[in-house]
């Protein structure tokens, strides 16, 4: 058959994970939590499963999540989203940005994709049959540069995809980005498609800046979330879009033909947890803990550690260690010191030179202590 990707590999999640698996390293590589999920939430599931919970759900979510999304959404934005007609449960985030660019993008329209950039965004433009227009953010805070953007904007760019706070380099995006984003789109149709999957790990008590904030952005947005991050249950891919109706209702048309609707019980389970604040607010404090444990630990190896302010991702230069390529250097540290970690490089459509690998920080203290004197031997 003819590859409608035919440039695209095994993803380095994939790659690295097994990998970590064959040379029995720590795994601070794929982003997954290692310590259990909440034990109220798995006998949440369970008594959804006993009391029969087992049958489709509606095609766009269990209402009474949606409705417990709306009131958390109302809660932490400050704005009312229609449950009915603007919240659509998906099978986890990627799915959510999968379908929200299937649904808009026809042949030849440009995407505009900041990179590093996760690395479902470029395949799932080109198999769309759309252009990605690819931006890097400034080394090394991982800034936009608003100015390149506005440069890159042609009558045919259809969406920009934002992603904050950010895989993998955990830069947010401020209050001045917002403005200039706001400045930028105004006298466009351009349509924001929003990856906000770590909305809750944001540390130094920064603010989120989500589009649902802004109602003007948000009438042109698909806003993205996912339940995987939030509950430390990754395996579960569960997840959600809100978007403006008619934008919704050209998102369920991709997504009822695509798997119809998602996982009952935990869809029934979640729509009782949420209703717990706690639940999503003690998340930054917690994940923060981690990251500082993870930076002091650090402090005795020769990486240099670049800001993380958000998402459970912290990114360190190795240039002081090896000139080794950072897909080479991966490899050879997950193999000869027993740590695995994703190559920075695998979040560019043609790579790059700074030689940057990415950790994932969500895991136990006792898991970052072992990697990291794993790590100073280095
Ligand atoms: N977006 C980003 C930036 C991510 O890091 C992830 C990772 N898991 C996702 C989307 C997708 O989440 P899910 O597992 O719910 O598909
Ligand atoms: N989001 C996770 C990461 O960046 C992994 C997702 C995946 O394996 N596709 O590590």
């Amino acid at each position: 058959i003819k590859s409608k990707l035919p440039d695209v590999g095994t993803t380095i999640f994939t790659v690295m994970s097994a990998l970590a698996t064959e040379h029995k390293a720590v795994n601070l590589g794929q982003g997954f939590p290692d310590f259990p999920m909440s034990a109220e939430l798995t006998e949440l599931v369970n008594e959804a499963m006993r009391n029969g919970f087992n049958q489709y759900s509606p095609m766009p979510g269990w209402m009474p999540l949606r409705e417990a999304i709306a009131e958390k959404i109302e809660f932490l934005y400050n704005t009312r989203v229609n449950p009915y007609t603007e919240i659509t449960i998906t099978p986890g985030g990627t799915y959510a940005i999968y379908t929200a660019l299937t649904a808009v993008l026809q042949p030849g329209d440009e995407v505009i994709v900041f990179e590093p950039g996760y690395d479902s965004y470029i395949p799932n433009i080109i198999v769309n049959g759309a252009v990605p227009v690819r931006i890097n953010l400034q080394f090394p805070e991982y800034k936009i540069n608003w100015e390149e953007v506005r440069q890159k904007i042609t009558p045919k760019t259809r969406v920009l995809l934002l992603n904050s706070p950010h895989n993998p380099t955990g830069a947010v995006l401020g209050e001045e980005d917002i403005q200039q984003l706001r400045n930028l789109v105004q006298q466009t149709n351009i349509i924001i498609v929003s990856d906000e999957v770590y909305e809750h790990i944001i540390f130094d008590n920064i603010k989120h800046q989500s589009i649902l904030r802004y109602p003007d952005l948000a009438q042109r947005s698909f806003v993205c979330f996912s339940f995987g991050k939030v509950y430390h249950c990754t395996g579960w891919k569960l997840g959600y879009c809100v978007a403006p109706d008619a934008f919704t209702r050209e998102f369920r048309k991709v997504h009822q033909f695509n798997c119809f609707s998602c996982h009952t019980p935990s869809q029934v389970a979640i729509a009782t947890f949420l209703r717990n604040k706690d639940s999503y607010l003690t998340l930054a404090p917690f994940l923060q803990k981690k990251r500082d444990y993870f930076l002091q630990l650090m402090k005795n190896t020769r990486f240099t550690m670049l800001d993380s302010k958000g998402s459970y991702f912290i990114c360190a230069q190795y240039d002081r260690i090896s000139d080794e390529s950072d897909k080479d250097f991966a490899i050879r540290i997950t193999r000869e010191f027993g740590v695995a970690v994703i190559p920075v490089s695998a979040f560019y459509l043609n790579g790059t030179d700074n030689k940057v690998v990415r950790f994932c920080f969500g895991k136990k203290e006792e898991t970052l202590a072992l990697a990291a004197e794993r790590l100073s031997r280095i």
